[in-house]
């Protein structure tokens, strides 16, 4: 990785992971391919002992896999990464890596919905207590420290309500305490915020979201600052085996060429959105870490080089202002998932959170007329224009009710 050191963030995006290759070709070939031969049984011998380095099985290394994290790792300033077949794979990788039973967990309440059943069913079940605390306040994680509190996970800007956490405070809690720290960087990237430079130890993306930023990729990955981690969560992913896939990793490599681009529309759509959508007459709040009203903005501009792609608002007239809106946009794409080109909305109540109830979703803080918007990179006042008309709609029908 001789040809990066000294590249700004820009030129990594656009350089990194990339090597020489057969013919020229100035992208990595698509290696798809489950098994390598060996010249002979002696060369097969070496690779199995580690004595030479090459590649035998795509479980465990692959160019095109190698490549992509390459890349991921010299984003975010780490050591190495490690690709996975999903957000969740990585996950589940770090965890299986790092934690035994009888070990204790704080993980942030404001956290991706797998990752909280992950910790409280299977991890759980092998003997992992977790305690979940609001960690937009480090006061909360410092007392909620035990003897056995191993790690330490922290999703910031936290889904789906965007409170932000401390980082830097968090990671002196947790070295204080002989803890990890693992961040979710997932909602920001590290083209807005690069958690190593808080002293996090590891950090985990859904690739599926921003890094490969076109909807049609699911992956993860790990990235780790030390060869010992890395060492320890390589050997978990190999046995497990949620790795990801050379075609994926094609893809993703090739959506992080345009990451820095990508990340300073969205950016600068979402903030215009959110300023529109908190002077609007149906909409009661406005949760969006650009906007001063935000409980934690002081911390966000410490942290983040901007502010994301991720709204979360509250609609006047609750569950059935939800639905309606839902139903009355038209450029906006009424989905889960989050971080692509396009914008995705959903409304929790109706949507995700609909089996659950009414009153599980108070307990869970889902409100009836929460919406959550991933703003995409279209040309704003065309958003602005759909998300407006579909109010209108609104308006109409509580006026009619
Ligand atoms: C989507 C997401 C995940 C899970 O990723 P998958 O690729 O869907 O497995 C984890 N964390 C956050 C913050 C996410 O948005």
């Amino acid at each position: 990785m001789e040809k990066e050191s000294g590249m700004q963030f820009e030129s990594k995006c656009v350089h990194s992971g990339i090597g020489e290759y057969e013919h020229g070709a100035v992208v990595p070939p698509i290696y798809q391919t489950s098994t390598f031969k060996f010249e002979t049984t002696h060369y097969g011998a070496s690779l199995f002992s580690g004595e030479q380095k090459g590649y035998y099985y795509t479980r465990i290394n692959n160019p095109t896999i190698e490549a992509l994290e390459d890349a991921i790792a010299a984003l975010e300033g780490g050591h190495k990464a490690l690709g996975c077949a999903s957000g969740m794979a990585a996950i589940h990788t770090v965890f299986a890596t790092f934690l035994e039973a009888g070990d204790h967990v704080i993980c942030s309440q404001s956290v991706y919905g797998p990752t909280n059943t992950l910790l409280r069913t299977i991890f759980h079940k092998f003997g992992v207590v977790t305690t979940f605390v609001d960690t937009s306040n480090s006061e909360n994680v410092h007392k909620a420290i035990l003897p056995n509190t191993k790690m330490i996970y922290v999703e910031t800007p936290g889904n789906p309500t965007l409170m932000i956490s401390d980082l830097e405070e968090i990671s002196k809690i947790a070295h204080a305490n002989d803890a990890l720290i693992c961040v979710d960087n997932t909602f920001m990237s590290p083209a807005l915020q690069r958690p190593f430079e808080f002293g996090v130890d590891i950090i985990i993306h859904s690739m599926t979201k921003f890094l490969n930023g076109h909807a049609d990729v699911v992956a993860g990955v790990v990235v780790v600052k030390n060869e010992d981690h890395y060492l320890k969560c390589r050997k978990v992913l190999n046995q497990t085996g949620g790795v990801i896939d050379p075609f994926n990793s094609f893809l993703v490599h090739r959506g992080l060429k345009t990451l820095h681009l990508r990340m300073e529309r969205h950016c600068e759509n979402s903030l215009k959105v959110a300023k529109f959508l908190e002077a609007h007459e149906l909409v009661s709040s406005v949760t969006y870490p650009g906007l001063e009203s935000h409980p934690q903005y002081e911390i966000g501009l410490r942290q983040h080089k901007g502010h994301g792609g991720m709204i979360t608002f509250e609609l006047e007239g609750g569950f059935e202002a939800g639905e309606t809106m839902m139903n009355s946009v038209k450029l906006c794409q009424l989905a889960v998932s989050l971080g692509g080109v396009e914008s995705l909305i959903q409304h929790p109540a109706s949507m995700t959170h609909f089996t659950m109830g009414l009153e599980a979703r108070r307990e869970a803080s889902i409100t009836e007329g929460m919406v959550r918007l991933s703003v995409g990179i279209e040309n704003v006042d065309d958003l602005i224009a759909d998300l407006d008309n579909a109010l209108k709609v609104v308006k109409k029908t509580l006026v009619n009710q």
